[in-house]
């Protein structure tokens, strides 16, 4: 039997900063709220990291249609505006963190988007007591294409480490930044299993069917303010 799955891949929840601009990339907490209310009026199941995963190797069955919540970056509003909205749906997620730059702000966005702050140690922690698995975004946030191999093994290894060294469970996912995957590179699903990944996330694509997706190479429904999720999910 197939599963079919989608992941919804966010980035900053609510208003922008002081001082900021808006942009495609900020959604509004009403807009959030909405979308999470329709994809379960649709009949999908929001489903957990570890479930997801559990699915994705066969040690257990997926609901029918089910649908995994994901975040880049881990901005501060993840937990300040994200959260609460959330907690309201009963909705599990992930967030994708470049390891390197907890605490700090976007800065591989400069003068691109606005300045914001990322989630420290214990915003994570405060996450990750919240049904949001803390996984991988990199070290610095880096296309993978215009790395070396043996830096993107690096960037693979030392984020894992560094989240493990921190945070109560083990990273077992990887979200590439910018969706970059070097054009699946023959290093790359090596490297990532390698360094002890199961699973790794594009940004494009749609709904997908389970088993037959690469586990290294899932994609993900970029969401924006103007998204029309009832569309982006129809078979
Ligand atoms: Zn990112």
């Amino acid at each position: 039997m197939t599963h079919r799955c989608a992941v919804l891949a966010y980035h900053k929840i609510g208003p922008p900063s002081y001082l900021g601009w808006d942009t495609w990339f900020y959604v509004a907490e009403s807009i959030f709220s909405e979308h999470l209310r329709t994809v379960k009026k649709l009949g999908w199941t929001f489903v957990d990291a570890a479930r997801f995963l559990q699915g994705l190797n066969g040690s257990s069955p997926l609901p029918e249609k089910c649908c995994l919540l994901t975040f880049d970056d881990a901005y501060a509003s993840t937990l300040t505006h994200a959260l609460p909205v959330m907690k309201e749906e009963g909705c599990p997620s992930i967030v994708f963190v470049p390891a390197g730059l907890v605490g700090g702000t976007n800065v591989f966005d400069k003068d691109i988007e606005p300045d914001e702050f990322l989630c420290s140690w214990e915003q994570l922690k405060e996450l990750e007591a919240n049904r949001c698995s803390i996984q991988s975004h990199g070290m610095m946030h880096k296309k993978q294409s215009e790395l070396t191999p043996e830096e993107r093994h690096s960037e693979m290894l030392f984020s894992k480490k560094c989240l493990d060294d921190h945070l109560r469970n083990p990273v077992q996912m990887f979200s590439f930044p910018y969706g970059d995957n070097a054009s699946g590179a023959g290093d790359i699903t090596p490297s990532l299993r390698a360094t002890g990944y199961q699973a790794a996330f594009l940004y494009h694509g749609g709904p997908f069917d389970l088993p037959d997706a690469d586990a290294f190479a899932i994609p993900r429904i970029p969401i924006g303010p103007d998204s029309d999720i009832a569309s982006l999910l129809a078979p």
